[in-house]
């Protein structure tokens, strides 16, 4: 059965899309630990990031950084933190997160709560700005 992820990737369930290429596609986090927090997941389905063979996992990795860098220029932060965990969702995904100070990468609290419209709008400001 096709993960949550494929399904989204495939636009077979709603997201706010920030960015796609034939291979990877990046989406808000339904749940964000800060504004503009984004997952980078390949369309192909793989569970665990580690089992991406190196050629195609530098190419997420550079799809990420264009990702990072819109992110950067559309929501006020200090850089873009990077995380990897995949313990609740089984398909490969790299969370980028618009960081000030440490504590904007904590997990563990409480999520922000933002409307449909306000993240539809910070998907559109990161999408316009990438390249
Ligand atoms: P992890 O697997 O890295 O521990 O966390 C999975 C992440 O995916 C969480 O931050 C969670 O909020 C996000 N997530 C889970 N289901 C969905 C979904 O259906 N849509 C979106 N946009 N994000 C999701």
């Amino acid at each position: 059965m096709a993960t949550i992820f494929s399904r989204i990737a495939a636009g077979e369930i709603p997201s706010h899309k920030v960015a796609e290429d034939e291979e990877f596609y990046a989406f808000l986090d339904i749940n964000p630990v800060a504004v503009g927090h984004t997952l980078v997941i390949p369309k192909a389905e793989v569970d665990y990031i580690f089992d991406i063979d190196d050629a195609k996992l530098g190419r997420m990795m550079a799809f990420a950084k264009r990702v990072a860098r819109a992110q950067e220029a559309a929501i006020p932060c200090k850089r873009v933190g990077l995380a990897v965990m995949g313990l609740e969702v089984p398909h490969a995904h790299i969370h980028l997160i618009p960081i000030t100070k440490e504590s904007d990468m904590y997990f563990g609290g409480a999520k922000l709560s933002l409307t449909q419209d306000e993240l539809a709008e910070i998907a559109a400001r990161i999408r316009k700005e990438y390249k």
